[in-house]
C-alpha cells in the first residue's frame, strides 16, 4: 500500500494487509533498492518482502526500531532470503539472548496478545547501530535517535525523501500523541522521559508508527504533544 512516492506500508497486522501478529512494516525507496523497517511477527514473513517488492523494490536491508517480538520475528526469514536485519547494539543483545520473560511475551501471551504456542525465536543481526550516529542502508541515509521507554532498546529512524522528513516511530509515539508504555521488562516512564527530547523540534513530516494509522503531513506535532505530557505530572496517555 503506497503511502508516497518513496514509501509504502508492506505489512499490518491490525489491517490484516499480512499476518495478525505483525506490527506496521514499512518499505522506503533507496538507491540500491528498499529499505524496510521491521520485519513483523515471523508467521507470514514472505508476503511482506512480496510487497516490498510489488511496491517499492528489491528488499536490500531491514531496520528494527526494538526487539519486541512482532517487530522482530521475521529477521530469521528475511536473512535467509539475503536481507540483512540492522539493529541497536541494544537490541542485538536481546536478539541474541533475550527471554521471552525480558521481552514481553511471557505477560502478552497471559493476555493473549500472541497465541500460547508462539516461540520466540534467538537470532545474531547482520549489523549494528549506534543510537545518535547515521547508518547507510542501500544507499539511503537513516539517523539513529534513541528512544527508550516502550522499551529499553527502542530506536527511531530519520530520513529525508522528496516528500519531506520522514521517522519512523516504532511504538514510542502515536499519531494522537499516546506513547506505549506496558507492564513489562524494559518499559520505563523515566526512560522516556529522558529521551523523547531526542525527538523534538526535528521537523518531522510524516510520523510512521508500528501499530495503528501513520500520520502523513505535520508529524512533528504528534511528539510535541506527547512530550508536554511527559512533563506533567499524571502518566500521559498510553496506547494499549
Ligand atoms: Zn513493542
Amino acid at each position: 500500500m503506497r503511502l508516497g512516492s518513496s514509501l509504502a506500508l508492506v505489512g499490518s497486522g491490525e489491517a490484516r494487509l499480512s499476518d495478525r501478529y505483525d506490527c506496521n512494516v514499512y518499505a522506503i525507496e533507496a538507491p540500491d533498492g528498499a529499505v524496510l523497517v521491521d520485519t513483523g511477527g515471523g508467521r507470514a514473513p514472505q508476503r511482506l518482502l512480496e510487497h516490498a517488492r510489488e511496491t517499492i523494490g528489491a528488499p536490500v536491508g531491514a531496520l528494527l526500531t526494538h526487539a519486541h517480538a512482532d517487530h522482530s520475528q521475521g529477521g530469521p526469514a528475511f536473512q535467509r532470503e539475503g536481507v540483512p536485519v540492522i539493529a541497536s547494539e541494544a537490541s542485538a543483545t536481546l536478539l541474541r539472548t533475550g527471554t521471552e520473560e525480558e521481552l514481553g511475551i511471557v505477560a502478552a501471551k497471559r493476555d493473549g496478545v500472541y497465541p500460547a504456542e508462539y516461540e520466540f525465536a534467538n537470532y545474531e543481526p547482520d549489523r549494528t547501530v549506534v543510537p545518535g550516529t547515521a547508518v547507510t542502508v542501500g544507499g539511503r541515509e537513516f539517523e539513529v535517535v534513541s528512544l527508550r521507554g516502550h522499551a529499553s532498546d527502542h530506536v527511531c529512524y530519520l530520513t529525508e525523501t522528496d516528500d519531506g522528513r520522514v521517522c519512523f516511530v516504532g511504538d514510542a509515539v502515536y499519531p494522537d500523541g499516546s506513547i506505549s508504555l506496558l507492564n513489562v521488562p524494559g518499559s520505563s516512564l523515566a526512560a522516556y522521559r529522558s529521551d523523547i527530547d531526542n525527538l523534538r523540534g526535528r521537523g518531522i513530516d510524516a510520523l510512521l508508527p508500528g501499530h495503528g494509522l501513520p500520520r502523513l503531513e505535520g508529524g512533528q506535532e504528534c511528539v510535541e504533544l506527547a512530550a508536554e505530557a511527559l512533563e506533567g505530572m499524571y502518566v500521559p496517555p498510553s496506547r494499549t
